[in-house]
């Protein structure tokens, strides 16, 4: 009989040749138990998802209370679901009143596509400027707009129109003209390595948008709910964007996905052709039912309050090593830059057999990744720090 491992390497497909691999019996809080019994400090929450930890028994009560009443009933937008009301109105609740309608998706890539979709079809337009070193999801539009010819290249033709422009470079705003449709940017680069931009710069970005008649699209999908100290990322510039875009940790651990806009640019998709974006499963009603839990406990909780302060815990304690070059952080995504790659995957080796599991960035390699559930308490920090500088 083939093992789980045999089984996961013979017949899932693989997207490396060198995946993690580990085999995970339960994951509660921070932790994670293999199925040999190992305990496993969890600093990446399966990439800014957990944000509650796992298991968080609200959560499961959420889950399992909207399983049992109903799963899915119909397709998107068409009947009355009360977790997807819900959630809207805690959503709406929080933003600005500019982003009062949400179009609730499976996924962070999917709410890309929607809103490249929206924006073109609202300014009739159809250039989109990006960044150089931004990631937005993996298909086809989303692709399109990711900062990196490496992925791009190896599934061209993609979608025309697109330039990519230096994040942080005021003076690269003059490629954004009254061609453009939309800027879709993250406030702060999460896979180039946590690249926060410099003070002025997104208000320069939101003023250069205004002026051209471009909408200026925010991918929070890995900042959002609570990640960087604010619910949203934006909160701190005060930069407000056209359309809001969120996934990840939205779900509390469920796949669901949002973008968010104003009443008046959302409904292009109402007509000409009425049923312009469609999704099966988007909002789906046991992930918002989750995602309304999550929301709740995130600010009863006082959780996001406590972010800034574990991360500079964070920030102190590692900045003690000599190995770490360079700590961006905003919150509790930290990019913590070492001499090498080798460096780095030696580090995350040493801890992963100390019970840690750390990870680098997709457009990074030079940087580990430390970005734990929020509700990692003071005591796990120091417990975590302890084994990174172990092998420092
Ligand atoms: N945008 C950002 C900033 C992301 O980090 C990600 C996922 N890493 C995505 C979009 C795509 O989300 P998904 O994997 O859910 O499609």
């Amino acid at each position: 009989m083939l093992s789980n491992r045999q089984i996961f390497l013979q017949s899932l497909a693989q997207t490396s040749d060198g995946p993690l691999a580990l085999e995970i019996e339960y994951a509660k809080g921070v932790e994670m138990y293999t199925t040999d019994h190992r305990r496993i400090l969890d600093l990446i929450s399966g990439i800014s998802v957990s944000n509650l930890g796992h298991s968080h028994p609200e959560i499961v009560a959420a889950v399992q209370d909207q399983a049992a009443k109903h799963m899915h009933l119909m397709v998107y937008g068409e009947i009355i679901q009360s977790p997807q009301t819900r959630l809207a109105d805690l959503l709406t609740s929080l933003l600005p009143s500019s982003l009062n309608n949400v179009y609730l998706v499976n996924s962070g890539s999917e709410a890309v596509e929607g809103a490249l979709k929206i924006a073109k079809k609202f300014t009739n337009r159809t250039e989109i400027v990006a960044f150089d070193k931004a990631y937005h999801g993996s298909t086809h539009g989303a692709l399109s707009v990711m900062g990196c010819g490496t992925f791009r290249n190896a599934y061209l033709p993609l979608l025309p129109g697109i330039s990519h422009i230096d994040f942080n470079e005021i003076s690269a705003l003059t490629h954004i003209t009254e061609k453009t449709a939309a800027v879709i940017i993250e406030p702060v680069q999460a896979e180039a390595g946590v690249h926060i931009p410099s003070p002025g710069y997104l208000q320069a970005l939101r003023q250069r948008c205004s002026e051209t008649g471009a909408l200026l699209i925010f991918d929070e999908i890995q900042t959002g709910m609570g990640r960087t100290g604010s619910m949203f990322n934006f909160e701190q510039s005060g930069v407000v964007p056209d359309i809001l875009l969120l996934a990840k940790a939205l779900g509390a651990g469920m796949p669901l996905g949002a973008f968010i806009s104003s009443t008046e640019i959302m409904q292009v998709i109402m007509n000409n052709p009425a049923l312009g974006h469609i999704t099966t499963f988007g909002g789906h009603p046991v992930c918002c039912a989750a995602a309304c839990a999550g929301i709740e406990i995130l600010t009863r909780d006082a959780i996001v309050e406590q972010v800034e302060d574990k991360g500079a815990l964070f920030q102190s304690l590692l900045s003690k090593s000599p190995l770490f070059k360079e700590i961006r952080r905003t919150g509790l995504l930290m990019a913590c830059e070492m001499e090498s790659p080798e460096k780095v995957q030696q580090l995350i080796k040493y801890c992963l057999e100390h019970g840690l599991l750390l990870d680098w960035f997709l457009f990074d390699s030079e940087s580990i990744r430390i970005a734990p559930p929020l509700i990692i308490s003071d005591e796990e920090i120091e417990e975590a720090c302890s084994i990174i500088l172990q092998q420092c």
